[in-house]
């Protein structure tokens, strides 16, 4: 068996003890004499993976009771129509577009009613996060939305913006998991999984209670319905059951690992070792404003495209894939999620060092 450092931005590596323990599951599901793929998700074995993986969650993050914790399908995208759908009751909502993903949801949500750009960082090609500290936030929008960490363009939040009290909705599909945060500051936060949890297609969302309402927009469907999959428990229909019982493998290996302050830690000193490698080098540089730098996402450049084809081609060679930075942006870009072992960066930087003293 040969495992590569795979450097994607998603799906992304999952922990390799994970996939070992579900290999070893695969023809047997704990002496269910089935796979977890293969069980009613209304029987009592996959009744007892869902709800362990809920419990499991709300203890790593540390979910209050008066929020809600949904296994959704559809991945993020969906939820970019979700949430206009459940929470633009007055048809009005702000947004910050700081990337590609917060502009998909901005433009979602002006098929509902008025979504208003109240900040972006478009102008600099999305390098930076604005500054959110005092925002002209017209009284009456149902929310304010942000996509916490901006997978394409490398940069991430760490300070919320300051909403004057108005509900903080938060995309947090790339660092999903990757530190900890304050729920109660949010009205809702969710993420597709395939970033830091788990395989693609699901999405987690995390909801108080009292926005999870019935008069939604008309026109809804069911399975839009916030409400629907909450009195359901996530199981209004079959839900993506492989998958969930994935997540929750890895929410175990999260909390073997300490949970969230360690994984925190452990996510910075991954992050700083190719930050403080890209400030030095002559050849490699980072294209996003320092305080803003994402501890998921890193983009840097050369600035020559032959060149940068060259170094993605010789990385690939050695065992380091999927570094082409998106398409929309070029140059190349280290997704270092949580199953990244840090090993993982430092063999990495020194073949960029090994790259640089030949060019
Ligand atoms: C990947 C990503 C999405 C889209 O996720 P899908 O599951 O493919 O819909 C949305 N938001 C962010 C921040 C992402 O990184």
């Amino acid at each position: 068996m040969s495992r590569v450092y795979n450097f994607s931005a998603g799906p992304a590596m999952l922990p390799e003890e994970v996939l070992q323990q579900a290999a070893s599951e695969m023809m047997d599901y704990q002496g269910s004499g089935m796979s977890v793929m293969e069980m009613s998700h209304r029987g009592k074995v996959y009744d007892g993976i869902i709800k362990k993986a809920e419990e499991n969650f709300r203890k790593l993050v540390g979910v209050p009771d008066n929020y809600k914790v949904l296994f959704l399908q559809g991945g993020a995208s969906t939820q970019f129509a979700m949430i206009p759908m459940n929470l633009m009751v007055n048809r009005k909502a702000a947004y910050i577009v700081t990337g590609q993903w917060a502009k998909k949801a901005y433009q979602e949500a002006a098929m509902y009613g008025e979504a208003i750009k109240i900040a972006s960082s478009e102008d600099k090609t999305f390098s930076y996060i604005p500054d959110c500290s005092d925002l002209d936030i017209p009284e009456d929008v149902d929310y304010v939305y942000i996509c916490e960490n901006n997978t394409i363009y490398g940069t991430e939040y760490f300070t919320l913006p300051n909403t004057k009290g108005h509900i903080l909705v938060s995309d947090v599909s790339s660092n999903f998991l990757s530190r900890p945060i304050d729920v109660e500051k949010y009205g809702v936060f969710f993420g597709g999984v395939q970033k830091n949890i788990g395989p693609a297609g699901l999405a987690i969302a995390v909801i108080r209670e009292d926005l999870i309402r019935e008069d939604v927009l008309p026109g809804t469907p069911t399975m839009l319905r916030y409400k629907i999959h909450a009195d359901n428990g996530s199981m209004y229909n079959t839900p993506s059951c492989y998958n969930i019982y994935i997540c929750g493998l890895v929410f175990e290996w999260l909390m073997k690992r300490g949970g969230l302050t360690e994984i925190e830690k452990y996510n910075q000193a991954k992050a700083k070792i190719l930050y403080d490698y890209l400030d030095e080098s002559k050849l490699f540089k980072g294209t996003v404003r320092r305080e803003d730098r994402s501890l998921m996402n890193v983009p840097f450049v050369i600035g020559d495209k032959d060149m940068e084809a060259e170094f993605i081609k010789s990385a690939e060679a050695n065992g380091f894939i999927a570094l082409k930075g998106h398409r929309t942006v070029g140059g190349m870009r280290a997704s270092i999620y949580n199953a990244m072992p840090i090993e993982g960066v430092q063999k990495l930087v020194e073949f960029m060092k090994d790259f640089e003293v030949k060019h």
